[in-house]
């Protein structure tokens, strides 16, 4: 066994050990834990698809406003992305941890629902989702299914069924606050959680990346799974530098079997 396998496999045991040993076990997750279901994270530069934009212009609110066009251009490779996508085993993991009593609540930066159609009931999404839409005139709120599809297919930009105003998806574009409500529960479970599992996030988005100095505050303890380093990496308890989908699993058996 190589010196670096070794000392995963003791970080795996002493991850899963914390976790077992405390109460209140919530995750924070972000576009690394999508990745491994081939969704690329459309914040990093040079991921293809997405380099004829800069992000920060085109999914803005203004952009949807005055230009939707071209805002539903860039969305559409993205949703295209997300929707034909399947949760991969970190996800399974994380709702197998849930109804097993091991683990609070999810809080994700990512917008493709992959938590929720893996079947993790608590899960905040603070960026929003791209599982709903809402109409910019009366507000009524739609599944996307059934409604995206011809979107998906051949551009035509979704209307609303009621009014046939111009339908917006319910993702969190920049200029715009988060989501009052689920952000203030993010931040309550922040504050009162023991652990904080951080994975598949580089924690370089603001506001969610602050979310483990609230627990920090409270004397929780903090486990990081990523493939680079974080800012909190020196005051997590374990760091793992490695794929989520396959070192949730690792954890999440020596958890439950182990
Ligand atoms: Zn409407």
């Amino acid at each position: 066994m190589s010196a670096q396998l070794a000392n995963d496999v003791d970080a795996v045991a002493h991850a899963a050990s914390l976790i077992r040993n405390s109460k209140r076990v919530i995750v924070l997750t972000g576009a690394g834990f999508s990745t491994p279901s081939g969704i690329p994270d459309f914040r990093s530069s040079g991921s293809g698809l997405w380099t004829r934009y800069l992000p920060m212009e085109v999914a803005s609110l203004s952009t949807f406003r005055y230009d939707p066009e071209k805002f539903f251009a860039w969305l559409r490779p993205l949703a295209s992305h997300m929707l034909s996508a399947v949760p991969n085993n970190a996800h399974l993991e994380l709702a197998r941890l849930e109804r097993q009593g091991c683990l609070r609540a999810v809080i994700t930066q990512n917008i493709d629902a992959l938590h929720i159609r893996a079947g993790s009931q608590n899960v905040l999404e603070v960026h929003g989702t791209l599982n709903s839409l809402t109409c910019i005139n009366c507000y009524h709120h739609f599944k996307s299914m059934g409604i995206i599809e011809p979107y998906i297919e051949n551009g035509s930009l979704p209307h609303c069924p009621d009014c046939d105003h111009l339908l917006k998806p319910d993702i969190i574009l920049f200029e715009e606050q988060l989501p009052n409500d689920i952000w203030r529960r993010a931040q309550q479970e922040a504050k009162s959680c023991d652990l904080m599992l951080i994975a598949g996030t580089s924690l370089e988005v603001m506001p969610s990346a602050g979310l483990p100095v609230r627990a920090l505050e409270n004397g929780a303890r903090l486990v990081v799974v990523n493939k680079s380093a974080t800012y909190v990496d020196m005051r997590a308890d374990v760091h793992i530098d490695g794929d989520v989908s396959e070192i949730i699993p690792q954890i999440s058996a020596e958890v439950l079997d182990g």
